[in-house]
């Protein structure tokens, strides 16, 4: 904390993201910026990029501008097959306009299959370079439970602390 001047603001945000799997063979697995290769991707409007939406809605919660779908929609085609990374790029230019940057973030991966365990420090290290702050990522099998257990899809949590001087 500092001593002089105006004092930091402190804020987190919570996101949640889950996409089912395509099925279409030629569509790439794209997690935290990283393609999965030799499996399908997952189906949605940009490239489903469900690491790099969590995280984007738990920014966009931290300094309350709602959440991905309202400044993104995916009824617009602008954002049709769009790289997650850029949305998340839009979203930190967002959180700076309101005077806030990022302190770090944490983000789950809930996977069954394929492992993701030798991606995820790439994972990190691709949103980290976006936020220009720490970004852990972590992956965790549903333990053969429900639809994420049975390999219809990935879903991902984050959580998101930003940090500005603006109340
Ligand atoms: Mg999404």
């Amino acid at each position: 904390m500092t001593v002089t001047g105006l004092p930091p603001v402190l804020r987190v945000g919570q996101g949640f993201d889950i996409h089912r799997f395509s099925g279409a063979p030629g569509r790439p697995l794209v997690l935290g910026g990283v393609i999965i290769d030799g499996v399908a991707g997952l189906a949605g409007h940009s490239d489903a990029d469900v690491v790099a939406h969590a995280l984007a809605d738990a920014l966009l919660g931290a300094v309350g501008l709602g959440d991905l779908g309202r400044h993104f929609p995916d009824t617009d085609p602008a954002w049709a097959g769009a790289d997650s990374l850029a949305l998340l790029a839009a979203v930190v230019s967002l959180v700076e306009g309101e005077g806030m940057q990022a302190v770090n973030a944490d983000c789950t991966v809930v996977c069954e299959r394929p492992r993701l365990a030798e991606h995820t420090q790439e994972m990190g290290l691709r949103l980290g370079a976006v936020l220009s702050a720490p970004v852990s990522v972590k992956a965790t099998r549903a333990e053969g439970l429900g639809a994420l257990g049975r390999v219809e899809g990935i879903a991902c949590l984050a959580v998101a602390l930003v940090a500005g001087t603006v109340p």
